[in-house]
């Protein structure tokens, strides 16, 4: 009878994608509900950040460049480095800025139509 050949089953972990970085996760590596709260990884960016706002070093980028501190500095040997920190729904991102202006390209909506928007030149722009 074919109900006596065993059967396989894949029993898929629960994956929740975090809002702020994207990537499936399992719910347990939220801080908080995954609906609202970040993963733990977008939340120690979210520390580096606020330690780099008080004039720490940076670690490096968390954009998909994922440099990290080291390899940015030795790029621009010449000068300082400069990194952003972007506000994202209640947390802070740190990107360089390679990565910081390919974000600023996707969040037109946040942007355009500021001052800083305009001084950046960013498309669609008033
Ligand atoms: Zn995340
Ligand atoms: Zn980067």
């Amino acid at each position: 009878m074919a109900a006596d050949i065993p059967r396989r089953v894949t029993v898929s972990q629960p994956r929740v994608r975090c809002r702020f970085c994207g990537k499936g996760r399992h719910p347990r590596e939220f801080i908080g509900d995954p609906r609202v709260a970040p993963c733990w990884e977008c939340y120690q960016w979210h520390i580096a950040a606020l330690t780099v706002l008080a004039g720490q070093l940076p670690p490096g980028c968390q954009g998909p460049c994922q440099r990290t501190w080291d390899q940015l500095r030795e790029e621009t040997p010449e000068e300082n480095v400069r990194m952003f920190v972007h506000p994202k729904d209640g947390i802070y991102q740190l990107l360089c800025q390679e990565c910081s202006d390919a974000y600023e390209r996707k969040r037109l909506d946040l942007y355009a139509g500021t001052p800083y928007g305009w001084r950046k030149k960013l498309a669609g722009a008033k």
